[in-house]
C-alpha cells in the first residue's frame, strides 16, 4: 500500500497527524511519538527527527525575538524585570506552541521524502 502522499506534511504536521493518512495521532506524550498511528498502523517508531525543529526554533525565535527586545530597550528603555516578564513567557509560549507542529513537519517531510537518515526509506516495507 502506499497510498502515502495523499496527505501534504503541512496539513499533517498542523493536527499533528499521521503522516502516512493524516488521520491517526502523531504523539502519545506532549512529544514522544506514539509507537504506531492508530488509524493506519503506520509504524512510527522509526521517525526520528532528531535536533531539526529545535535548532529552527531556536534560530528562528532568536532571529524575532532578540531584535524586538532591542527596539523595546531602544525605544521603552524598560526595567531589567520588565524584559523578563516579556520575553520569557513570550518565548517560552510560542516555543512550547510551535515545537510540536515543528516536529510533525519534519516527520511528514522525513515520510514523504523517504530520508534515509532517519531510517524512513523502510516506513512501508513491512505491507
Ligand atoms: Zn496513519
Amino acid at each position: 500500500m502506499n497510498a502515502g502522499w495523499s496527505v501534504s506534511p503541512l496539513q499533517a504536521a498542523l493536527h499533528c497527524r499521521c503522516p502516512r493518512c493524516g488521520k491517526g495521532r502523531l504523539y502519545g506524550g506532549y512529544l514522544e511519538v506514539a509507537d504506531r498511528c492508530e488509524s493506519c498502523g503506520l509504524d512510527l517508531k522509526k521517525a526520528d527527527s532528531g535536533d531539526g525543529p529545535a535548532v529552527f526554533l531556536i534560530l528562528g525565535l532568536g532571529a524575532l525575538f532578540v531584535p524586538l527586545a532591542l527596539w523595546v530597550d531602544a525605544v521603552w528603555a524598560p526595567s531589567k524585570w520588565v524584559h523578563m516578564a516579556i520575553w520569557v513567557p513570550t518565548v517560552l509560549g510560542t516555543t512550547l506552541l510551535l515545537i510540536r507542529p515543528l516536529k510533525a513537519y519534519f516527520i511528514a517531510l522525513q515520510y514523504r521524502h523517504r530520508a534515509s537518515d532517519s531510517g524512513t526509506e523502510d516506513y512501508d516495507k513491512d505491507e
